[in-house]
């Protein structure tokens, strides 16, 4: 059984993707604990890989992008299993993790990899995109483990001014590598 939190219908506010149609499976229960985590994770109800499948079209119909997030969504086990599954129902699966928990992910999964601590290295290296959460601060430390990506996002924590002004100016001082990731979501009232 999956322990989930919501399952909707919007569209990808943030990353390279913004502004695409998706599905958005919300998976219960996150391995590490953020000070600015704002995300409520909190398990809403249990439902087994088939069900939450049906869940996903009944949520959206032929909908080709179904995002899996969190909490952290390769912390439970079933996780791979959804993966196949929604694969198999042809889907277009894209995963936001924060690359702690190794997982080996077939080759049309889109990794969006978001840094918090303790990345684990082979997560950075599969990562299709990177994305770092800008808090009053650039999180260089983890720039090494993106060395061969040629985009790396910033996003500014909470879409705050401060941090918005710290990701531009940094973003604007390397321009051929970083990139403004503002969560437009926001902006226009969707989830
Ligand atoms: S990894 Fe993400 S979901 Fe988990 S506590 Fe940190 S910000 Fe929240």
């Amino acid at each position: 059984m999956l322990q989930l939190s919501e399952i909707f219908y919007s569209i990808q506010g943030e990353g390279l993707w913004t502004g695409t149609p998706a599905v958005f499976v919300r998976l219960a229960g996150c391995n590490l604990a953020c000070d600015f985590c704002d995300t409520d994770y909190s398990t809403k109800f249990f439902a087994g890989v088939d069900e939450t499948v049906e869940r996903v079209r009944k949520a959206g119909g032929d909908c080709p992008m179904v995002v899996l997030t969190g909490g952290e969504p390769l912390a439970q086990a079933e996780t791979p299993q959804l993966i196949d599954a929604l694969r198999r129902d042809g889907r277009r699966v894209h995963l936001e993790s924060n690359g702690t928990i190794f997982t080996e992910l077939p080759d049309d999964v889109w990794l969006c990899v978001s840094p918090k601590e303790r990345v684990d290295p082979r997560m950075a290296a599969r990562a299709n995109e990177a994305k770092l959460i800008v808090d009053r601060r650039i999180p260089e430390e983890h720039l090494a483990l993106f060395g061969d990506k040629p985009t790396i996002l910033l996003q500014p924590e909470g879409n705050k001014p401060n941090n918005v002004a710290i990701a531009l100016e940094y973003a604007k001082a390397h321009p051929g590598r970083f990139r403004l990731s503002l969560q437009t979501h926001k902006f226009i009232g969707v989830p």
